[in-house]
């Protein structure tokens, strides 16, 4: 019962970070204050809010799963200026031994409550020793309790490659927020920690394991996926800035996911005055970043202003094709797959259903698009060609042509 309350305690603080969520901009409408490691917190005067366990509704593959997200301990020695949790500001703490945080979570899982555990920590003693009780509760939960449930697992900054690699061995994903695009902007946020030798090098083992190792020691037997966190605007950054590194670690670190956080400030933090951030700039920066990750565009091909930053009022992919195909449409018949990814308004799943389906014949109408469930015609159409026509949308909207 103790343990219960304790993770009450820990849920009313704090909101966890975006990590398996469906949308692309998660938890904002509840949440947009970016707290320890990344986690995001509820708007205002967080005691107000109304305690839970810290259970979310989240999605894994293509499931929905109640997870728990949750922290070994709220007490941290570090002091990055967005944090709640940062040493020496005001706050009650709570920390639980690993062999309570299994137990706990174990007896969730045994009652149906949950089906995934979400977990980090503040860091007492030092990255390694705090990583050491993370993989301690993973290891009772998967040793002992024979868990199977997803595990979602934080890395510490300074973690060693040898408590990585067993991470690897346990959890489902594994996640290392770098906060800041490159070092100087990480100075400004989180002056003790070390962008490339704390951050950045965790992230490279991970793939290289991956790519050099065999998952024969894995819980199930499958390398797990790896993902990070920038705060934006918790500094001067470009979005050029966050979107060079975050190109970096999809092509070269093959990372699930970037998630990005938009910058509020904390009361009784050094970065109380600043300014919050546009959500809308967040979300443009995951447009971008899916353009790298699943429509295999160059950050150079990225509408950046001549500050470095995307446009906030339009879309970057609906930037790009303004440019490069309002005079030079695709002729949907006959493009290839990535051809047909650079056009608004068609995805992963539309460009399959176009192969698909010109297979079986030749695309002339619109709403031969809508028939194989390409529904945003009015998108697509100033920037392609359906057997050498331009569409042309009525403007009654059950009825398109072509010119
Ligand atoms: S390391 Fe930084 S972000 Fe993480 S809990 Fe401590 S102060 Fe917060």
């Amino acid at each position: 019962m103790e343990t219960i309350i304790k993770l009450e305690e820990i849920a009313t603080h704090m909101h966890l970070e975006p990590a398996e969520e469906v949308s692309p901009r998660p938890l904002l409408d509840e949440a947009t204050h970016v707290a320890p490691c990344g986690q995001v917190l509820p708007k205002g005067d967080t005691s107000s809010k109304k305690p839970s366990l810290g259970i979310h509704q989240a999605v894994v593959g293509n499931k929905t799963v109640p997870m728990i997200k949750t922290m070994l301990t709220t007490a941290c020695e570090r002091n990055c200026f967005y944090c709640p949790f940062r040493a020496g500001r005001n706050y009650r703490r709570t920390t639980l031994k690993p062999e309570e945080m299994a137990q706990t979570v174990n007896d969730m899982y045994r009652a149906g409550m949950v089906n995934g555990l979400f977990l980090s920590s503040g860091i007492i003693g030092g990255g390694v020793k705090t990583q050491n009780k993370l993989l301690d509760t993973a290891d009772i939960l998967r040793k002992k309790h024979q868990y199977r449930g997803f595990l979602h697992l934080k890395i510490m900054p300074g973690a060693e490659k040898e408590q990585v690699r067993r991470a690897m061995e346990l959890a489902d994903r594994l996640s290392i927020n770098l906060e800041a695009p490159n070092d100087k902007r990480l100075a400004a946020l989180a002056p003790r920690k070390e962008f490339v030798a704390e951050l950045l090098r965790p992230l490279q083992w991970v793939e290289e394991i991956r790519q050099t190792e065999r998952p024969f020691a894995t819980w199930n037997g499958r390398w797990p996926s790896s993902v990070t966190q920038f705060v934006v605007g918790g500094t001067d950054e470009t979005d050029l800035e966050i979107l060079t590194t975050a190109h970096y670690l999809y092509s070269q670190l093959k990372l699930g996911r970037t998630y990005f956080s938009a910058f509020s400030p904390i009361r009784d933090t050094p970065l109380e005055n600043r300014h919050a951030e546009d959500p809308q700039r967040e979300h443009r920066l995951y447009q971008a970043s899916f353009l790298f990750r699943d429509y295999g565009f160059d950050l150079e091909e990225m509408p950046f202003t001549q500050r470095g930053h995307l446009p906030l009022d339009e879309d970057p992919k609906l930037a790009w094709a303004r440019e490069h195909l309002a005079d030079r449409p695709i002729e949907l018949n006959r493009a290839e797959r990535r051809e047909l990814l650079r056009v608004p308004g068609i995805g992963p799943q539309g460009a399959a259903a176009i192969l698909a389906a010109r297979r079986r014949g030749v695309l002339r109408e619109l709403t031969d698009l809508q028939a194989i469930g390409v529904r945003n015609i009015r998108r697509l159409s100033p920037f392609v060609l359906l057997g050498g026509k331009r569409p042309l949308i009525n403007p009654n909207p059950n009825q398109l042509r072509l010119l």
